[in-house]
């Protein structure tokens, strides 16, 4: 379906990112992978996702915390036609005791990033009318939860720019979309389960469901595979006309 289409996807050597660059080479993307740390696996893993998929991948190493690397990233990449905006990182304090390096960090890798590298794809999308951008926000895009000020600062913040960036494109065949996920389990997920087994003394499965999906009705966590699918979904021919919005992928989380 995606033959021939240029996909970059930022924050791709693991978990979320990893699975839509996998969901979108599946129906025959080229794809580019990120991230910040250029190990030999990294590099790999893109020949790795070229050799099962039959099609063209390599590995760009940007810190998607700068500006200029994130604008780098889509120069070296030579454009693109569909752009994931996915890097992200997390901390979590309250308010007064958020450290400011944090705040700082979070904002700029979950949604400056986003401005840098939208801003430096378009020219391309708009020569060649056609364009897919697809940022990857959260359920804490639409809702809030204490102690992740910046978070979800950052989230609902790139599903503004989401917005802005699908009326600023309309009608010139480029699209642009917010996915919000829920708890999707990733390593990243997966690494805090034990952790968070000991502060309960309850085993996995009701730590999971009471705890961690705590606010997922579902209590089921969403699969890589699920979030890049949406992505797949909203690059196919069907999505043409859906732009400047959000899609849920959170087991009815914003439902509450
Ligand atoms: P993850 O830690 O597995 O992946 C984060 C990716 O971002 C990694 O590839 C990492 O290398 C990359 N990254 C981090 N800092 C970077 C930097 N400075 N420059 C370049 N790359 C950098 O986490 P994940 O759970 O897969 O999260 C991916 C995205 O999905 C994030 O934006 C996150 O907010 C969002 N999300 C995750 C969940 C969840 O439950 N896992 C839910 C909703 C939204």
């Amino acid at each position: 379906m995606l033959q021939g289409k240029r996909a970059i996807v930022t924050g791709s050597n693991s978990g979320i990112g990893l699975g839509v660059a996998v969901e979108l080479a599946r129906v025959g993307a080229d794809v580019v992978l990120n991230s910040f740390t250029d190990r030999d696996e990294d590099h790999a893993l893109a020949a790795k996702l070229a050799a099962d998929h039959g099609i063209k991948a390599r590995y760009i190493a940007a810190d998607m915390s700068k500006g200029a690397d994130c604008r780098a990233l889509v120069e070296k990449a030579g454009g693109c036609d569909i752009l994931v905006n996915n890097a992200g990182i997390q901390h979590v304090a309250g308010i007064e005791e958020f450290p400011v390096e944090k705040w700082d960090a979070i904002l700029a890798i979950n949604l400056s990033s986003a401005f840098h590298t939208i801003a430096a794809a378009l020219p391309g999308m708009r020569a060649q009318g056609w364009g897919r951008i697809v940022n990857i926000a959260s359920a804490h895009g639409l809702t809030a939860s204490s102690y992740k000020s910046a978070y979800v600062a950052a989230k609902h913040g790139i599903v503004g720019l989401t917005k802005t960036a699908a009326l600023e494109c309309a009608g010139q065949g480029i699209t642009a979309n917010a996915i919000c996920p829920g708890y999707v389990l990733t390593p990243l997920v997966e690494a805090q389960i034990p952790d968070q087994m000991k502060k309960t003394g309850k085993d996995r499965e009701t730590t999971i469901r009471e705890v961690m999906l705590d606010r997922q009705p579902s209590k089921q966590f969403a699969t890589v595979e699920q979030v890049g699918g949406t992505a797949v979904f909203l690059c196919s021919p069907a999505a043409d006309q859906i732009t400047g919005t959000t899609i849920s992928v959170d087991g009815g989380w914003t439902a509450l």
